[in-house]
């Protein structure tokens, strides 16, 4: 394609506002222009992108027998209310409503859809197992759009979903699955990992998030160097060993700690380390208040909350709420009370005895407080994060941390929608069982992004092969010398016979074609130079900026 002809707005300037990598070289290279907050149009560098990761996913579904549909962005919410999720969702949920009132949702997700269009047509086991897959653009919308196409409000996903009538079968397309998604990220030129995760309150058994590791990644990813061990922090077990430090115990005694809001401030004010003063936070869990206590230098960890619970509906209690409750602020709040609140604590609450918590009243904390004789706990548990250095839970070693962006997810569903909204098949036995379901997401625009974040240097983006929207940019220093031009425009015709090549026509100065290459950062440069009469052009890679001359004869089996 001749450069003049395509739509390739690059900028001079750094684009204003871009917090990644990513985001900044995607719009200075010209490949995406953001609409509004979180909406984007993809331009055509990186329509071809999409498109070559998106073929190369469809190979693989293909590959592992999924089908291609694709299924309507617009939902009715009477599907969302069968699976209680109309509500549930929350207002990450894009509702509008048509002309009748009639309320719909732009689909986020399609596990509705995809349940209401199989319960109607699969009848037997004899049907199964059957996976179906989409590519489609899916509305979010985020509390926070930001870095660009990593988490945007209308983003592109590969959604698949699968059924099953047994157990083993599931298993075995998880982890068909599973393998699938390793190779795509591979093939697209990401690095990657599968990490367990947390499958939510309600959620399926089984789950692993794929992450492309990367500085700017949202999940932090808790791995070990002995074995495979990777898993999300949020799901990352947090081994108890007992380390106990216990004095004899001593009487409770009010101590006036006035401004001391945080833990740090506590341990600074009696001149204790952080990690032998405790925190006390109050939750409603379905509405119910609970305290969890946890130890001063740990950080509590929602989702293995919401997990211990089994429930979503999890919710730190306003300060308004605490008030009343307890009489006291969040800084002064402690498990010594006459009320009837439930008490978790943090099984390395364990250690310490004679505790410090405070005394829920503004301004004054409790030294010496003991579990048993000062407050009770209903149960020790894992409530917080793991902290890097801490024994992982398989015993390989210590825990050390990455961040990762989540470009994909595999799910075990289990039942969870083929039993709210119904979708049954007779088994071998001729009885109704409810069908069994996986689904298996990748980001498709994300993954572009974070291919970006992964490659690139301070001149610009570095395509991998495998996704770059094209092989080779043909450059001509001087497009008004006619030996230039004439060779130039014989090689464009030539090298287009084997390879994509964007062929830079534009009369534009030498240094403003190259700074373009650079930032978009095809593979392959061919500069048609000062050399041209005497069929000599020069190639450059642009992952390693090594250049050489070449003659025009050699040149297609050079490249
Ligand atoms: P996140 O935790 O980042 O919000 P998620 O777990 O909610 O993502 P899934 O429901 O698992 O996302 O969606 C499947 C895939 O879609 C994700 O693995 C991710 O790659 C991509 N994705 C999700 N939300 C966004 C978004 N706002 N922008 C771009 N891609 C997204
Ligand atoms: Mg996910």
């Amino acid at each position: 394609m001749k450069q003049s002809k395509v739509f390739i707005p690059t900028m001079k300037e750094e684009p204003a506002g871009a917090e990644a990598r990513s985001h900044s070289l995607l719009l200075k290279g010209g490949l995406i222009k953001q609409s509004t907050s979180g909406i984007y149009s993809y331009l055509p560098l990186a329509t071809k992108v999409l498109n070559n990761i998106e073929a190369i996913i469809r190979e693989e579904m293909e590959n592992i027998d999924a089908v291609e549909i694709l299924m309507p962005a617009l939902q009715q919410s009477e599907l969302w209310e069968e699976s209680g999720r109309w509500n549930a969702y929350g207002p990450e949920l894009m509702r509008l409503k048509d002309r009748n009132g009639r309320e719909f949702a732009l689909g986020p997700t399609h596990e509705e859809v995809v349940t209401s269009l199989v319960r109607d047509e699969l009848k037997s086991y004899k049907q199964l197992p059957l996976t179906l897959f989409q590519i489609q653009s899916k509305y979010r919308d985020e509390k926070r759009p930001r870095f660009g196409l990593l988490r945007g409000r209308e983003f592109i996903m590969k959604d698949a979903y699968s059924f099953h009538a047994d157990e083993t079968s599931l298993d075995e397309a998880y982890q068909q699955m599973y393998d699938a998604y390793k190779r795509i990220f591979s093939r697209v030129g990401l690095n990657a990992r599968p990490v367990v995760a947390d499958s939510g309150a309600i959620g399926g058994s089984h789950t692993h998030e794929f992450m492309a590791l990367s500085e700017i990644g949202e999940d932090t990813i808790v791995y070990s160097q002995q074995s495979d061990y990777a898993a999300n922090i949020e799901k990352a077990e947090v081994v108890y060993s007992p380390n106990e430090k216990h004095d004899e115990i001593q009487s409770l005694t009010k101590v006036a700690t006035p401004d001391v809001k945080t833990a740090q401030a506590l341990a600074d004010f009696l001149e204790k380390p952080l990690d032998e003063t405790t925190k006390s936070m109050v939750f409603k869990v379905e509405g119910e208040f609970i305290m969890v206590l946890i130890r001063g230098h740990h950080e509590i960890n929602d989702v293995k909350l919401k997990s211990y619970f089994e429930t979503d509906n999890i919710e730190f209690a306003t300060e308004d709420e605490i008030v009343n409750l307890l009489g006291a602020k969040p800084g002064s709040l402690g498990p010594v009370f006459d009320k009837d609140i439930k008490v978790y604590a943090d099984n390395y609450i364990q250690d310490l005895n004679n505790i410090v918590v405070g005394a829920n009243e503004d301004g004054y904390h409790l030294l010496n407080a003991n579990v048993g004789r000062d407050f009770e706990v209903e149960a020790f548990g894992d409530f917080r994060f793991i902290l890097e250095g801490e024994p992982l839970a398989d015993g390989s070693g210590e825990a050390h941390f990455a961040e990762g962006i989540e470009v994909g997810q595999v799910f075990k569903l289990g039942k969870k929608y083929s039993e709210s909204m119904n979708a049954t098949i007779l088994d071998n036995q001729g009885r109704a069982q409810s069908l069994l379901m996986g689904c298996y997401g990748i980001g498709v625009s994300r993954t572009l992004s974070a291919i970006v974040e992964q490659n690139s240097d301070e001149n610009g983006i570095i395509w991998p092969k495998s996704v770059t929207p094209y092989d080779v940019h043909l450059i001509t220093i001087n497009p008004k010398k006619d030996d230039q031009r004439e060779l130039a425009d014989q090689l464009y015709a030539q090298i287009k016979e084997s390879y994509q090549v964007l062929y830079d026509d534009r009369k534009e100065r030498a240094g403003v074609k190259f700074n373009d290459a650079d930032l978009i950062g095809l593979p392959i440069r061919i500069v048609v130079g000062k050399n041209a009469s005497e069929g000599i052009v020069e190639v450059k890679r642009r992952d390693t900026g090594d250049s050489e001359d070449v003659h025009v004869d050699q040149l297609v089996n050079y490249i």
